[in-house]
């Protein structure tokens, strides 16, 4: 290992900025790299729930739990469920001291990590073209401008399209089946109490057979609806998806016969609607380990959203930045940090997997004994994530 080995690091998302902030608190200069055009250019959308064995971890790891828990919602944990004609299934309602999973937006989450870091540590308005790994084991990055960039390490960290994986793999994100149509509303206790009410103080779902409509409340009576179904990637043939009150029509023939009150989460939304098909990565996905370059995050695991992916990012990123700290070499670190994080993906690749299939069955059957073949959708995502590993 250099003295001062050179760190890049792809993508301001949750994992780069955790793995960022470690590198530093160890005394480890590290800059980020990141396409977007500043901290606010974009809402960085709704609410994730921070797990105690995985995103957690990682942020104790980062000295940045207190603040996460002061910015964090723990009565977001709440979670019901109810059947297409609007009868609750199911309703947890968090304990007083429940720290499990609590919620935070994802734009304070990645504030929070932002002020963390020195000043100027993020590039912003940068985005990365390509990486590739150099004959004396550095690491070249391509810059949009075409200028070109060596380090000692390259870690990308920048999603679900990452131009860092296609170093390490041929892999590519496919379509999952199911698409999440997102639609907003806003100040819910005052203009939209039935969609207050439905949600409660954190999640809900409806669902029968391949569909479902998911509400979850952020901070400030803002709440993000995900209408989620099984369907071809271009379920919206002939539609114009700028035309809201085309789309609206489409999704409320989609959802005939459900309960009004559901219906009323098609048809009372603000703004548009924002079309987000499910991709994910081949399971497994791996690779041969090559010099200098990693990655972490949605770049190497890109799965269904069973509410982990952050986490695990989180996991990833806290992970790495130990291993580089702990180990004399870039090489070493690696061989560690892979072989902990890619058996942990692929564990959670699997199950995620496992829960798309069987909360959103591939025949489109409304019967109510299709509904709920299963303990429904365990609270919080996955039942059980991989053993943390961190440190
Ligand atoms: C609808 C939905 C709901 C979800 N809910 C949850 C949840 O409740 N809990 C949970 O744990 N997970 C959830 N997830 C998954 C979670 O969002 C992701 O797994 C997580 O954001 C991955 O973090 P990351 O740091 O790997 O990448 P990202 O958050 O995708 O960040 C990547 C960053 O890289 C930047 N970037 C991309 N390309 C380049 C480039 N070429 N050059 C420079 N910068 C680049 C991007 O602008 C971005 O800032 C959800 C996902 C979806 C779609």
């Amino acid at each position: 290992m250099p003295t001062t080995p050179r760190i890049a690091i792809v993508g301001a998302g949750p994992g780069g900025l955790v793995c960022a902030r470690i590198l530093q608190q160890h005394g480890l200069p590290v800059t980020v790299f990141e396409r977007e055009a500043g901290p606010d250019s974009r809402s960085q959308g709704g609410t994730l729930d921070i797990h105690q064995d995985t995103g957690q971890v990682a942020l104790r790891a980062a000295g940045l739990f207190d603040q996460f828990l002061a910015l964090s919602r723990p009565d977001g944990q709440e979670w019901r469920l109810y059947d297409r004609h609007a009868t609750l299934i199911r309703h947890d309602q968090a304990g007083e001291d429940d720290l499990s999973r609590p919620e935070i937006d994802r734009g304070r989450l990645r504030t929070l990590l932002l002020d963390s870091l020195a000043p100027g540590t993020v590039r912003w308005n940068h985005s990365v073209q390509a990486a590739g790994p150099l004959p004396d084991g550095n690491a070249r990055l391509h810059h949009h401008d075409r200028a070109v960039e060596d380090f000692d390490l390259v870690i990308g960290a920048d999603g679900a399209w990452s131009r860092v994986r296609p170093a390490l793999s041929d892999a590519h994100p496919s379509y999952a089946g199911v698409t999440m149509v997102e639609a907003h509303f806003d100040d819910v206790d005052h203009r939209h109490p039935g969609i207050a009410h439905l949600v409660g103080g954190g999640t809900m779902s409806a669902k029968a057979g391949c569909r479902s409509l998911v509400l979850q409340r952020n901070s400030n009576g803002h709440v993000r609806a995900y209408v989620t179904f099984r369907g071809p990637q271009d379920w919206h043939a002939g539609l114009d998806l700028d035309d809201t009150e085309a789309v609206r029509a489409r999704l409320l023939a989609l959802y005939r016969g459900w309960d009004e009150s559901l219906l009323d989460i098609l048809r009372d939304n603000e703004g548009g609607f924002l079309n987000r098909p499910m991709f994910v990565l081949p399971v497994p996905h791996r690779w041969q380990r090559v010099p200098g370059i990693t990655l972490l995050g949605d770049a190497a695991h890109l799965m269904p959203p069973a509410g982990i992916g952050a986490n695990l990012a989180l996991l990833d990123g806290a992970d790495l930045a130990h291993a580089v700290i702990g180990h004399p070499t870039i090489d070493q670190a690696l061989d560690a940090y892979e072989s902990v994080m890619l058996p942990r993906a692929l564990d959670n690749a699997r199950t995620a997997q496992q829960m798309l299939t069987t909360l959103m069955p591939d025949t489109d059957t409304d019967s109510e004994a299709a509904v709920f073949p299963d303990p429904l959708w365990p609270a919080g995502g996955l039942p059980q994530a991989a053993p943390a590993h961190t440190g």
